[in-house]
């Protein structure tokens, strides 16, 4: 039975930062990660990332700018931690390696990004991901004698003891089909985001909220489910996402009319507003008939007007995903986009070291919600949330673990779970197939838990929601062997969504105003009397989960009308 001081699921931006903080605080390690490590979804990061390097610019900037994207929901203490280290975070990744564009004066570039008053989101052309997933990965191999790296292994479950402390965890190995037992001092869930519960989402295959939902059966609360981020640039016929910075280097948004209608609702940063209201201005304009393309359901992202040299040099993976996927060479003509599901600011509730109320349990990254994005995050401030939170669990897992004994486990959660799979695998196909019953979640999700929501379409999708959680129980796959059974692998996804998936309906039918990504049609303004806290959602057995608050922590930024 493999033991380890840290044990780390997730082997993204922030599983890897954490990685490499508790291998560096001289621990041992595990990273486990259902796909190779660098086939994560943050090698998808294309913008950038965010920090205060500029000697023009200051932190608190940074964090007032974070605050008010947030709709003031974020967290200010966890902002200010955020915001406040970003500058050596980001100095530290440019000494290990990663080749951050630079000026003609040889300073780090930075580009503009939505929300932000000045230029500061770093990046590496758009690919700023893979640039730093790669450095991680490499500097990790440093630590090989310390840090064991479990590639292609998907957990099943947490494993808590009898005092409710988390002691590790079960895991399938994908290629042979074994399960092992895992036991950790310390268990960091670093485990990514949920976009698949939507159809169709800027997010990779992987993101199935297995974390999300591990965590919340065991106990933990999830907070500010319903604050779901539709970007506001991705290909309309498929999804797929166009960096905000195309937008950050100067292209426009046009209507049917040729008009850059964002002055009607950003008047000041016109393309640059946050990405709810960029978002919201997009469906808008759908609505209400000036879209473009077929059924008038997109709108003109003109980055024709960026010099065509700058497009080629900044934005050379966008020139490829337009000509790829929309058959159209964005240096020279407009591309039809709209807004799509993107990332998800809630998650599992921590505190500022990545600690969740399960002693030895934390959580860092997507997955997570500290809360820094409180009702809206700001694009390039994701990749800062995994390394910050990533590295302050890493180093604060190991230091907790230098004080323990190795705890001991049992075998049966994982009896529990070989149990759970042969059941699934020996099925009659009599029931619906799991990809089906994904699909109908994702269509439902991005019908009535999207850019505008009402409490007839909320109750619909849930009920949807209720209908599908039944119908997985008998939900049939095809593969029956045991080597490489994504299939089976699937079904226990479809499980994380649909209970991720209630939590997400169920805290936005409870919040009764328009904040953030969640608009609400029946309640359009904001609330600051009634709704300025916290929606947590706890496992409730098989029932609807049950709703608490928490309150909003406020230190130097009082709330204000938001206007861009
Ligand atoms: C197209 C795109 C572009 C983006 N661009 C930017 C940007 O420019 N700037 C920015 O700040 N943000 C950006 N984002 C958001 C950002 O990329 C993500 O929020 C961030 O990378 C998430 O990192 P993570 O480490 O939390 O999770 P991930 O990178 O998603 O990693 C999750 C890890 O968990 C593992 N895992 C999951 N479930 C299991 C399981 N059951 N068992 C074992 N392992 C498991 C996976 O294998 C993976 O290793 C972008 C997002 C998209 C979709």
């Amino acid at each position: 039975m493999p033991s380890h001081d840290v044990l780390i699921i997730g082997a993204g931006l922030a599983g890897q930062r954490a990685a490499l903080a508790a291998a560096q605080a001289g621990v041992t390690v595990a990273i486990m990660s259902k796909v190779h490590p660098v086939r994560s979804h943050s090698v998808a990061a294309a913008g950038g990332i965010n920090a205060a390097v500029s000697v023009t610019d200051d932190w608190r900037s940074h964090a007032y700018d974070t605050v008010k994207g947030s709709d003031f929901l974020g967290d200010q203490d966890a902002i200010e931690v955020m915001c406040s280290e970003a500058p050596a975070e980001v100095m530290h990744l440019e000494h290990i390696g990663v080749t951050f564009h630079r000026n003609d004066d040889g300073l780090l570039d930075l580009r503009a990004f939505g929300g932000a008053s000045v230029k500061r989101t770093a990046y590496v052309a758009d690919i700023t991901g893979q640039a730093i997933l790669h450095v991680l990965y490499e500097q990790l191999m440093k630590h090989s004698d310390t840090v064991d790296r479990y590639e292609e292994w998907f957990t099943t479950s947490l494993i808590l003891d009898d005092e409710g402390t988390c002691t590790g965890c079960v895991a399938r190995n994908i290629r042979t089909g074994d399960m092992e037992v895992f036991t950790a001092k310390n268990v960091i869930l670093a485990s990514g985001g949920a976009g698949q519960i939507w159809k169709p989402s800027t997010n990779a295959l992987i993101c199935t909220a297995d974390g999300i939902t591990q965590a919340y059966r065991a106990g933990v609360p999830l907070m500010d489910m319903e604050m779901i981020q539709y970007h506001p640039t991705t290909l309309l016929e498929n999804g797929f996402l166009i960096t905000e910075g195309a937008r950050g280097e100067g292209a426009h948004l046009l209507n049917s009319e040729g008009e850059r209608f964002m002055e009607k609702y950003a008047p000041n940063k016109m393309e640059l507003a946050s990405r709810d209201v960029v978002s919201r201005a997009e469906q808008t304009e759908i609505n209400e008939g000036r879209g473009v393309g077929e059924d008038g359901a997109g709108i003109y992202l003109d980055i024709t007007v960026v010099p065509k040299k700058r497009t080629l040099e900044a934005l050379r993976e966008i020139v490829n995903i337009g000509k790829d996927f929309a058959g159209v060479d964005i240096t020279k003509e407009p591309i039809l986009i709209r807004p799509g599901q993107h990332y998800i600011m809630g998650g599992v509730k921590t505190d500022v070291d990545g600690a969740t109320p399960v002693p030895g349990l934390y959580a860092a990254g997507e997955v997570a919600c500290v809360s820094v994005h409180g009702g809206n995050r700001l694009g390039a401030n994701s990749l800062l949330d995994t390394l910050i939170f990533g590295r302050r669990s890493g180093e604060h897992a190991a230091e907790r673990a230098k004080s323990m004994t190795m705890p001991t486990n049992d075998r049966t959660q994982l009896l529990k779970d070989e149990a759970e799979i042969k059941e699934i695998i020996g099925r009659p196909k009599t029931g619906r197939r799991v990809s089906e019953i994904k699909d109908e979640l994702g269509t439902v999700m991005n019908r009535y838990v999207a850019v505008f929501r009402d409490e007839a379409g909320l109750q619909h999708a849930h009920e949807v929601v209720r209908r599908l959680k039944e119908e997985a129980k008998s939900a049939y796959i095809d593969d029956q062997g045991t080597v490489f059974n994504q299939d089976v692998l699937g079904a226990i996804e479809l499980g994380y969504m649909l209970d991720a998936a209630e939590c997400c309906v169920v805290a936005a039918l409870e919040r009764k105003e328009s904040r953030g990504a969640q608009f609400r049609t029946d309640f359009p303004e904001r609330n600051d009397d009634e709704w300025q806290k916290h929606i947590n959602t706890s496992i409730n057995g098989d029932d609807v989960p049950t709703i608490h608050y928490s309150p909003v922590t406020i230190t130097q930024w009082q709330p204000e009308e938001r206007k861009y």
